[in-house]
């Protein structure tokens, strides 16, 4: 399901947060309204303001995120994922299509914690459960095709753009649709199926 948290006791960074707002461009005022209700941000001068070292619950950020949805409709929500990784930046490890739709999971769980501990040790490179996965599967080593499965709570045109935003990254070519014979979060179901080629 869009927009429902996975479990309580989640929270996500501030550059998240404001990296998602700012994407919505335009719609400012409608960022400010939506995030206010839920006690994120403090408007300073009519512009709303974040401690970037801040840390926001994620149930208050998805109601917020949820109501803004409504209003931009998919294909914003589309750009504003397609967005989002052209300003990351990406761990060295990160060289072409596989390690960059692979990164997309775990710079999620680098930028949410539970309980107030981080999702990802880098160190060990494990992750730990709270707020679903980006999946990455490879058809086969020999067919240009990978298959995502995101089972959290984002929305499926925003996942659907920073899928193909990373893909891009290392192969400008790449596409991606939406596998519409698998089920969609926008209908209720747990995850949605992408399909990516070049
Ligand atoms: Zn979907």
């Amino acid at each position: 399901m869009q927009f429902q948290i996975f479990e309580p006791d989640i929270e996500v960074n501030a550059p998240t947060v404001y990296a998602i707002i700012d994407g919505v461009g335009v719609f400012t005022n409608l960022s400010r309204r939506y995030l206010g209700q839920v006690g994120i941000g403090t408007v300073v001068d009519k512009k709303l303001v974040l401690d970037m070292d801040g840390w926001y619950s994620q149930a208050a950020w998805l109601q917020a995120f949820e109501n803004i949805a409504k209003q931009i409709g998919d294909r914003v929500l589309f750009n504003i994922g397609y967005s989002i990784p052209r300003n990351a930046e990406f761990p060295a490890q990160v060289t072409d299509i596989d390690t960059a739709i692979q990164s997309i999971d775990i710079a999620y769980h680098c930028n949410h914690r539970k309980n107030g501990q981080p999702l990802f040790d880098a160190a060990t490179g494990v992750k730990r459960d709270g707020i679903g996965h980006y999946g990455y599967a490879r058809v086969s080593p020999t067919i240009n095709e990978i298959v995502c499965v995101s089972h959290n709570p984002y929305p499926c045109a925003f996942d659907r753009g920073i899928y193909l935003a990373m893909a891009r990254r290392f192969q400008p070519t790449a596409r991606i649709v939406h596998d519409d014979a698998q089920e969609c979060r926008q209908h209720g179901a747990e995850t949605c199926t992408y399909r990516i080629t070049w």
